[in-house]
């Protein structure tokens, strides 16, 4: 989520207009904005424009008629000649903030595999599953010939016991014959 830090400096370029209804204002103001990139989880800070358009009533002028306040929605506008934009100012921002903030327009995100920043990773980071199994076959292969051929010596004696072995001098003399 994104947010205007507390406290922050705000900068308002404000045009206020009398009108038949009360002062009519137009700002345009430019906040700093906080938060947490929606893809890559990182806090970044942003500034963000919003311009608005409000109406200032006085409050006395509001119950006059039910449906027209709800067509023509206004700020209050009190009698002591000051003009309270903060109001205005809060929801017009609310409305503008971000729901999915990104750290840039074209966050690449978190690199689906192992989580890291694709930013901060090095250009092409990828994960490539099928070498990463080659390196895994190329292993068992390499210990695969010791294991088979101590395998050949130890285990098929061990399983087959002192008879197959007995066989095999048998055969063997068998086909050097032949
Ligand atoms: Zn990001
Ligand atoms: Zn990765």
């Amino acid at each position: 989520m994104a947010r205007v830090p507390a406290g922050a400096d705000l900068e308002l370029d404000v045009q206020l207009e009398g009108v038949a209804e009360g002062v009519l204002v137009t700002a345009s103001v430019v906040a700093p904005l906080a938060g947490d990139c929606a893809r890559c989880l990182e806090p970044f800070t942003s500034v963000m424009q919003v311009r608005f358009q409000e109406l200032f009533a006085p409050e006395s002028a509001e119950p006059a008629d039910a449906d027209e306040q709800d067509a023509v929605e206004s700020y209050p506008l009190d009698g002591s000649g000051q003009l309270d934009l903060e109001p205005a100012l809060r929801d017009a921002l609310v409305l503008e903030l971000p729901l999915s903030p990104l750290c840039e327009d074209d966050c690449k995100g978190l690199c689906p595999e192992c989580g890291v920043r694709l930013a901060d990773a090095e250009p092409g980071h990828e994960h490539e599953q099928r070498g990463a199994m080659w390196a895994a076959l190329k292993n068992y292969r390499a210990a695969g010939p010791e294991g088979s051929s101590a395998g050949e010596e130890a285990v098929p004696d061990g399983k087959a016991g002192p008879e197959r072995t007995t066989d095999r001098t048998d055969t063997a003399p068998g086909q050097a014959g032949t």
